[in-house]
């Protein structure tokens, strides 16, 4: 499924990344689709260091290449960090900052590991800077807890069939 079909979902992308505000004018369809290829790159490098191996040097290229493009400034207002855009391109200045982000996560420069969701169906990336880093999902709300009720499920039927203590809780 795309999820960033339109540029109203690039611009609640962004906001949701915590850059912008959501009233950008329109983008273009040449920076949605920069904003796809970016998008599936950091997916693509996450997962693969996620599971202890090394990005596509063509998916680092390409983030490397979108990460020298940074023009933002980092501004403490009201006792909170934010990034001001500039002026001009403000898009493609915030997909940069995207990037930026991804590098110094995905490379080891933040504050906890990248892992990919352990809920079959999910395969999304988190980051996990939970003290033990034992964390699993990347939501306890969604996949955790899918996770826990098929898990349930398993021991009662596994109970019924007469092979207790077969599942893992
Ligand atoms: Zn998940």
């Amino acid at each position: 499924m795309e999820r960033l079909a339109t540029p109203a979902h690039l611009r609640a992308w962004l906001t949701a990344n915590g850059i912008g505000d959501g009233t950008d004018p329109p983008v273009s369809d040449a920076l949605l689709r920069d904003a796809r290829d970016l998008r599936e790159a950091i997916h693509r490098a996450g997962t693969s260091i996620a599971a202890g191996g090394v990005p596509d040097p063509a998916d680092e290229e390409l983030l490397n290449r979108w990460a020298a493009r940074h023009r933002a400034r980092l501004i403490l207002t009201g006792g909170q960090a934010r990034w001001q855009l500039p002026g001009t391109d403000r898009v493609r200045a915030a997909l940069a900052i995207v990037a930026l982000d991804a590098v110094a996560t995905l490379g080891g420069q933040g504050d906890g590991v990248v892992k990919r969701c352990e809920q079959r169906t999910c395969g999304g990336l988190f980051v996990d800077a939970s003290r033990g880093r034992r964390r699993r999902w990347c939501s306890m709300a969604t996949c955790g807890n899918k996770v826990k009720k098929a898990n349930l499920k398993a021991a009662r039927d596994g109970a019924e069939e007469g092979h207790p203590g077969g599942a893992e809780l």
